[in-house]
C-alpha cells in the first residue's frame, strides 16, 4: 500500500489524483490532504478516503470551526507542508497553484518522499533549491506535468548524454489563430475556454498566454538537465502528442494520449511501472488525425519570450517571472489590466528587479514578495 497525500486535493490535478485513486484502492491510501481554503469538500473528501491528516493553507477558513481545531487539522502554509514530512507518506501528489507550492515541495523531497510534481512554480521559482532539496534528503521529484511526464517516458532505457534535444508540444490556447486587435480586447471569460485541457483559471490564463510553456521550458531544464539552446516548443493544436525527445543518433520518440490528466498523475504514482487502467485505454490514431505542428508565434505571444529569457537569464529572474506573472493573471481575471497588458506588467517588473540572485528560501522569498509589489504597482499604473 503506498501512503499518498494531495495537497490541492479540491484543485482540478487533485480531482483527478482522488479520481484515480478510487479505481486503485487497493494500491493507495490517501493519507493526508489539503486544500486552499474549502473547508466543506475536504471534510467530505477526508470521510470518503478514511483520511485523517488534513491542512487547510488559509488558517482564516477554520476561523468558525473550532471543532476542526480541535480534531487536529493544521493550517496555514507550514501545516500544508508539514503533511509532506509525515511518516506514513510514500508519494507527495504537489497540485497546490502558484508559488505557494514551494514549502511542500522542499518539505517532501528533504524527507525522502517521491514528490509527484504539479505545481511547476517550484521548480521556476527555486529550481536549484528544489534539486539540493532532492539530494539532501534522498527525495524523487516526478513530474505530473503531461509534457514532462511525456519526457520521463520517451527517457526511459537511455542515458543522459544520449538525449540530444527535448520539444515541448503547446495547444497553443484559446488565441492561436486570434488576430493582435483581437487578442487585446479578450476577457477573461474568453480567455478561460481552453480547447483540448480542462484546468484551473490561472494555469489556463497562462496557457492562453503561453506563459504556461515558459514555465514548462523552464521546469524541463531543471527536471532533465539540458541546457535551454536545447529545449525547444512546437505549438500542436489537439494535444495528443504530448513531447518529443531527440536522440544523438537522429530517432525521434514521443509520447501520445487522449488529453486527461488522470494519466500522467496515474504515471507519477506509479512510474516506472504501469498498472492497468482500462478508463484511459482509448486511444483511437483514425479518429485523432491528422497531427499538426506549427511555429510558436513569439510577437503576439511575448510572455513566451520574456519567461523563457528569464529562465536563460538565471539568478532570481524566473522567480521574478513567475511572481509577476503571478500578479498579472489575478489582475486580469479581476478586469485591472487587459490580457496584452499581463505581458507590459511583467516586462516592466523584470527590468526593474534584473539581476537579482536567490540562492537561498530567504532569499528566493524576498524576491517573489518584491516581485509581487512591483507587479501590483505597475498594475496601478496602466490602470491609472
Ligand atoms: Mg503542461
Amino acid at each position: 500500500m503506498t501512503g499518498v497525500a494531495v495537497l490541492g486535493a479540491t484543485g482540478s490535478v487533485g480531482r483527478s489524483t482522488l479520481a484515480v485513486i478510487r479505481r486503485h484502492r487497493k494500491r493507495f491510501r490517501v493519507v493526508a490532504m489539503s486544500a486552499r481554503r474549502s473547508v466543506g469538500a475536504l471534510e467530505r473528501l477526508a470521510a470518503e478516503f478514511g483520511t485523517g491528516d488534513i491542512a487547510v493553507a488559509d488558517a482564516a477558513a477554520l476561523a468558525d470551526r473550532p471543532d476542526l481545531s480541535s480534531a487536529g487539522w493544521r493550517s496555514g502554509p507550514a501545516g500544508v507542508a508539514e503533511l509532506g514530512r509525515l511518516p506514513g507518506v510514500d508519494v507527495v501528489v504537489n497540485a497546490v497553484a502558484g508559488a505557494a507550492g514551494l514549502p511542500p515541495t522542499l518539505a517532501a523531497l528533504e524527507s525522502g518522499k517521491r514528490c509527484a510534481l504539479a505545481n511547476k512554480e517550484s521548480l521556476v521559482a527555486a529550481g536549484e533549491l528544489v534539486l539540493a532539496a532532492a539530494r539532501r534528503g534522498g527525495g524523487e521529484l516526478v513530474p505530473v506535468d503531461s509534457e514532462h511526464s511525456a519526457i520521463l517516458q520517451c527517457m526511459a532505457g537511455s542515458r543522459p548524454d544520449e538525449v540530444h534535444r527535448l520539444v515541448l508540444t503547446a495547444s497553443g490556447g484559446p488565441f492561436r489563430e486570434a488576430s493582435a486587435e483581437a487578442m487585446e480586447r479578450a476577457d477573461a471569460a474568453t480567455a478561460l475556454r481552453h480547447p483540448t485541457w480542462e484546468m484551473g483559471a490561472k494555469i489556463t490564463i497562462d496557457s492562453a498566454t503561453l506563459a504556461n510553456k515558459a514555465l514548462e521550458v523552464i521546469e524541463a531544464h531543471f527536471l532533465y538537465g539540458l541546457p535551454y539552446e536545447r529545449i525547444d516548443v512546437v505549438v500542436h493544436p489537439t494535444s495528443i502528442v504530448h513531447s518529443f525527445v531527440e536522440f544523438v543518433d537522429g530517432s525521434v520518440i514521443s509520447q501520445m494520449g487522449v488529453p486527461n490528466m488522470e494519466l500522467p498523475v496515474l504515471h507519477a504514482l506509479t512510474w516506472p511501472r504501469r498498472p492497468p487502467d482500462p478508463v484511459l485505454r482509448n486511444f483511437d490514431p483514425v479518429a485523432l488525425s491528422p497531427l499538426v505542428f506549427e511555429p510558436v508565434d513569439e510577437t503576439r505571444f511575448p510572455l513566451f519570450r520574456l519567461g523563457v529569457n528569464a529562465g536563460r537569464a538565471g539568478g532570481a529572474a524566473p522567480a521574478v517571472f513567475n511572481a509577476a506573472n503571478e500578479v498579472a493573471v489575478d489582475s486580469f481575471l479581476k478586469g485591472e489590466v487587459t490580457f496584452t497588458g499581463m505581458a507590459e506588467v511583467v516586462a516592466a517588473t523584470l527590468e526593474v528587479l534584473d539581476g537579482r540572485t536567490a540562492s537561498d528560501l530567504r532569499e528566493v522569498l524576498r524576491v517573489d514578495g518584491a516581485a509581487r509589489r512591483r507587479a501590483s504597482a505597475e498594475v496601478k499604473r496602466i490602470r491609472a
